[in-house]
Order: C-alpha cells, then sequence, then structure tokens
C-alpha cells in the first residue's frame, strides 16, 4: 500500500517536525480555550475500508473497518480534522450510534457542544475533541490551517516522522506462524514485538513460545495478549513461565508483560496475580473508555493500561486524569487513518514515562491506494 499507514522499509520523511519526540515530559494542564464563543461549521463523511486479511477477534471475525471523517472550519479560516473509528465489541459506541449523532447536529455548533458530548460516545468525544485541538494548535501544518491553503496538507499521511519503527510494535499472529512472522518485522526495525496466545491449547503455545524466546535476538522485547482468554490457572502458568524465563541466565530476552490474561469480570484475579509475580500485567480490554479506566484505578490497579485513543473518550478528561496519577500507559492502535492515528500519537507522546512502544504497527492490515483519504477530505 501506500504511505497513508507507515511503511516501515523505506526510510522515514524527515520534512515534518509536528510532533516532538518521544518521550515527551509532563504536559501542562490544559489552558481554558480562548474560542469558548467561537462556533463552527461542521461537515462529516463515513468511510469504509477492508482489512488484507480479515483480522480474528474474540468477537468473530472483523473484514471492514468503518469510520467518520469530520471537519470543522472556524470564522478567520482555521480547519481541524477528526476521526471517529468505533470498536463497539470493544466498548465503544456502534458506527451506527456515530453517524445518528452526527446526522442530528446542526451544520454550526460550538466547543460547548463538543464537550457536551455524553460518555456513551467516546469515539465521538475522542473525534471531535481532537480536531478541535488540531485547530486550536495549528500543528496541522503551517500551508493551509489559516488562510484558505491546499486543505490536503492539513494532514500528513506517513506515519509521524519523528517516531522510529523502533517505538512501534509488531503484531504476531497466534500459533506458530508467529515463528516466521517476527523476522520480516526485525528486519524493517520493530524491536517490540506482541503475539496473541490463548488461542490453541496451552501446551501446544507454551511449546511455541519456548521456540519463539529462543529465536527472538537478545534484544527483542516481547509481549503477550491473551484478549481475555486464559482461565485463572493458566494465566498463573503463563506468568510462572515468564517468571522463570526471566530467571534464566541464557535467556536476554525481554517479556514485558502480559495483555489481559482473564476477562473484563475477572479484576479481582488479576489484582491478585499481579501481586504474585514479577512479570507486568497490562489491561487492555478492562480499560476500553476512561470510566472503565478510572474504575480500574480505584479498585487498585497499579500496573499497565493498554489506551486505545481512538475509542478512550475525551482527551482532555484523560491528560487531566493522568496528570494526577501518571499512571504508566501503552499506546494502541484502533485501526484509525492518518487522522486519528496523528492525534492518537500526540496523545501518546504526552502521556507516556516509561517510553514504551506504541501500538500502531499496523500497516499490513490495510491495502489500498494512498489517495482515498485525500479524495474523501477533498469531497467535504
Ligand atoms: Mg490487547
Amino acid at each position: 500500500m501506500g504511505s497513508l499507514l507507515p511503511t516501515p522499509t523505506s526510510p522515514l520523511p524527515l520534512n515534518l517536525p509536528h510532533l516532538p519526540h518521544l518521550p515527551h515530559p509532563p504536559h501542562p494542564p490544559h489552558p481554558p480555550h480562548p474560542h469558548r464563543e467561537m462556533t463552527y461549521r461542521f461537515k462529516f463523511r463515513p468511510y469504509r475500508r477492508r482489512f488484507v486479511r480479515s483480522l480474528n477477534t474474540n468477537h468473530g471475525e472483523w473484514d471492514i473497518r468503518d469510520g467518520i471523517i469530520l471537519r470543522l472550519d472556524d470564522q478567520a479560516g482555521g480547519i481541524g480534522a477528526g476521526e471517529i473509528a468505533p470498536i463497539s465489541w470493544f466498548g465503544s459506541e456502534t458506527m451506527e450510534q456515530a453517524l445518528d449523532f452526527c446526522r442530528q447536529l446542526p451544520t454550526e455548533i460550538t466547543e460547548e457542544t463538543i464537550f457536551a458530548i455524553p460518555d456513551e460516545l467516546p469515539a465521538c468525544q475522542f473525534g471531535f475533541e481532537s480536531a478541535l485541538e488540531k485547530m486550536g494548535s495549528g500543528e496541522w501544518g503551517d500551508a493551509g490551517t489559516r488562510g484558505g491553503g491546499d486543505a490536503v496538507k492539513e494532514f500528513d499521511m506517513s506515519v509521524h516522522p519523528s517516531i522510529s519503527v523502533s517505538s512501534f510494535s509488531g503484531l504476531l499472529s497466534a500459533g506458530e506462524v508467529a515463528l516466521e512472522q517476527w523476522e520480516s518485522l526485525w528486519q524493517q526495525g520493530y524491536r517490540t514485538f506482541k503475539w496473541k496466545i490463548g488461542v490453541y491449547a496451552i501446551a501446544i503455545e507454551l511449546k511455541i513460545f519456548e521456540l519463539l524466546t529462543h529465536s527472538l535476538p537478545a534484544s527483542a522485547k516481547l509481549r503477550l495478549d491473551a484478549n481475555g482468554g486464559l482461565s485463572y490457572d493458566e494465566a498463573n502458568l503463563w506468568l510462572w513461565t515468564c517468571d522463570n524465563l526471566k530467571a534464566n541466565p541464557e535467556i536476554s530476552l525481554e517479556i514485558e508483560f502480559i495483555e489481559q490474561p482473564l476477562p473484563v469480570d475477572q479484576l479481582e484475579g488479576m489484582l491478585e496475580l499481579s501481586m504474585f509475580y514479577g512479570t507486568a500485567i497490562a489491561l487492555d480490554e478492562s480499560v476500553a473508555t476512561l470510566g472503565q479506566l478510572v474504575n480500574c484505578y480505584e479498585q487498585g490497579w497499579r500496573g499497565i493500561f493498554v489506551i486505545k485513543p481512538g475509542i478512550i473518550g475525551s482527551p482532555s478528561q484523560l491528560r487531566q486524569f493522568w496528570q494526577q496519577h501518571q499512571i504508566d500507559t501503552v499506546f494502541s492502535s484502533v485501526f484509525e487513518t492518518a487522522i486519528g492515528r496523528e492525534a492518537a500519537l500526540k496523545l501518546a507522546t504526552e502521556l507516556s514515562l516509561h517510553n514504551r512502544a506504541v501500538g500502531f504497527g499496523v500497516n499490513h492490515f490495510f491495502a489500498e491506494e494512498e489517495t482515498w483519504l485525500q479524495n474523501l477530505w477533498n469531497n467535504l
């Protein structure tokens, strides 16, 4: 495919310094927006993208990514683009609910409209607020943000140039196919890998795991993502195995964490396991939206939080929470376009303490013309 999503085989362009390097110092408190009374012309357009191979999810096969691109124009010629990319089976609103929300809005909206989007529409909260931020910051490039330049220049189609491929985690499929996949990702520059577990029988996966840990280079990092598919006993065995690996002097590969070992309704079990083992646990499905995240924090979770900005909800509320609690975060994609991705990576650079790789290494999931997003935008 083209340059819509990162193409790690080609050198990354270095001419678009929109965002600071990772890691970023803590962001100052969000200043009150100076344009409270400002009205914005609002337009939106739905899109559909087909995955090259359908994705296996806990909720069946996922073939098509539906989303919405939205555009805000202010009276001074400023333009802001945003993306709504729901994943309802992960905890966000449905595409239909997002579309209904956009359809019932007037063509002129205010900031009050945006900050009043209910928590039941987290992907909408993210899309609208990030469009607004874009407009306020003028970070979508100098050409065009003010004074009616070429609107296409508003967004950069490539991966953010200041983030190198080694800052992304490469996704490895479940089962033994991972043994063949990692090498080409390594050659593309990936150093952190995420392998799906909890799909096949644990005895088989543990065998593959042993082969994988012996074949991955010593400087690689490996994350295991169970998508809530393990029993308590299985999670126990995986964590025990990872702790043993850490104690093995022959292996210097780092197991960074096990992601969502147990289902969402078993936080208690994960809290318990997180105290027994040295290997870290990250919550993902349990913290899909900000409300869930706050809830897990309040129930005592101090491990890692996987944040999918596209569906987490309000970026400003997330910032506020992070500034208060400095939680350990990992950022991850919802298979959004360059528009949502840029806003998501901006949050990732602001709200990361431990310089963990971001889970946006998903370019090999779409194959399509690089022009479609530009065309869509031009017709907005
Ligand atoms: Mg996950």
